[in-house]
């Protein structure tokens, strides 16, 4: 049933788009630089905030949570609905990533989110000695993921490296499932 209405929504040119990770990742930061607003007047998320932008033809509704420990239980009230998965990783924040890798491995154990595609955006990448894909990768243990068909990209959201990439798989994988069910 979820797959049929998640497909009637995708017929429409309509994505779903939950974008999650620990705070201070860059989330709000991403977001604003995508809709092309000033990304210097960041304040973190308390509560959530949608934004929709017309992408390709697309119309991806994006959903910035806040992701502070006290407010990730709240996590799961937007998992409704949710096409793709962006999981926002801080490049710079080494000291964090066990954290990082089991709420992300929680997350995919969650049943609404089953048929969702996962983008895993590394951020603060224009950070001289960050870590790299590689290192991401191992850490966050992406190459164990089975459950769900996933990708990653390293950017930024001050320069804007990648956003545009990161969006343009998510509606590539979305045009790709119209076919698949
Ligand atoms: P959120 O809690 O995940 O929404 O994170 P914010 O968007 O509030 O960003 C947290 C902090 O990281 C802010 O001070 C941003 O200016 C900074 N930041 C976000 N993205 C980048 C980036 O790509 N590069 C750099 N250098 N700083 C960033």
């Amino acid at each position: 049933m979820l797959s049929i209405l998640r497909k009637a929504r995708l017929k429409d040119k309509e994505m779903r788009i939950l974008m999650l990770g620990l705070d201070n990742a860059g989330k709000t930061t991403i977001v604003k630089k995508i809709m092309q607003e000033d990304v210097n007047t960041v304040s973190p998320t308390l509560g959530f905030i949608i934004k929709t932008i017309e992408f390709q033809g697309y119309k991806l509704n994006i959903w910035d949570v806040g992701g502070q420990k006290t407010l990730r239980s709240y996590w799961r009230n937007y998992f409704e609905k949710t096409d793709a998965l962006v999981w926002v990783v801080d490049a710079t924040d080494r000291l964090r990533m066990d954290d990082c890798r089991e709420e992300l491995a929680g997350l995919l154990l969650e049943e609404r989110l089953m048929g969702a595609s996962l983008l895993v955006f590394l951020n603060k990448t224009d950070v001289e000695g960050c870590m790299d894909e590689n290192e991401v990768r191992q850490g966050l243990r992406l190459d164990e993921i089975k459950t769900h068909k996933w990708t990653i990209f390293r950017c930024s959201a001050m320069t804007g490296l990648n956003l545009h990439e990161g969006l343009e798989w998510l509606v590539q994988d979305a045009k790709d499932r119209l076919f698949l069910y």
